[in-house]
């Protein structure tokens, strides 16, 4: 098994399908440190009547607790599709060692309306798993229109 970045990709993705399958969109998150996932999370905004509620929110609170330290500056958040401003910003407060992400959002990323919203070190890599993550939204979005 090797523990490359489409790896901990997949796993982000199921946590996303976690959320598909509760009517959240359909948004999955993992920190891993050392190697080792140290937070799992997925959106919860519907569930928790919680506009904040989204998997890189809770992910970066989570491994935030575990760790025993508020900076994540060893660590590696995966997420399924473009983090919104909101997001950028807390991984930004976290100085984040390394972003992943999968799909872009071209409506609500940050990269549109606020791409130097990171830390400076925080190393950022796009692409992984794209199509699988902007399916994953796709069909939710195709599934809940024809309720
Ligand atoms: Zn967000």
């Amino acid at each position: 098994m090797i523990l490359d970045d489409a790896y901990f990709m997949k796993q982000a993705l199921i946590e996303a399908s976690k959320a598909a399958e509760r009517g959240e969109v359909p948004v999955g998150a993992v920190v891993v440190c050392k190697e080792r996932i140290i937070a799992r999370a997925h959106n919860l905004t519907e569930t928790l009547n919680d506009v904040t509620a989204h998997a890189e929110m809770q992910a970066i609170t989570a491994a935030a607790n575990v760790l025993g330290g508020k900076y994540l500056n060893e660590c590696t958040i995966y997420v399924t599709v473009e983090p919104c401003v909101m997001c950028a910003g807390a991984i930004a407060w976290a100085q984040m060692g390394k972003l992943v992400f999968g799909a872009e959002d071209e409506k609500r990323g940050y990269q549109k309306y606020a791409s130097q919203s990171l830390h400076p070190k925080t190393i950022v890599v796009k692409g992984v798993l794209a199509d699988h993550c902007a399916q994953l939204m796709k069909d939710f979005f195709i599934t809940k229109r024809k309720k």
